[in-house]
């Protein structure tokens, strides 16, 4: 990971779709380890029309 620090220190990572790198969201505090898209856009494209953050399966590696 790069050590380059946000404003607020936010983690951060790179989508897995267009690996642009996006920080931590409120949103996200319970399912951080598992958010791989920057969006909601990023996961459909990825996920081919799968409805939510696909936590269950864990299809994605890991
Ligand atoms: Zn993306």
């Amino acid at each position: 990971m790069p050590k380059m620090r946000k404003k607020c220190d936010l983690p951060a990572k790179d989508c897995v779709v267009c690996g642009r790198p996006f920080v931590w969201r409120k949103k996200w505090e319970k399912v951080w380890d598992e958010v791989k898209y920057c969006s909601d856009a990023c996961r459909a494209r990825r996920g081919g029309g799968a409805k939510g953050v696909d936590l269950r399966s864990g299809g994605l590696g890991r």
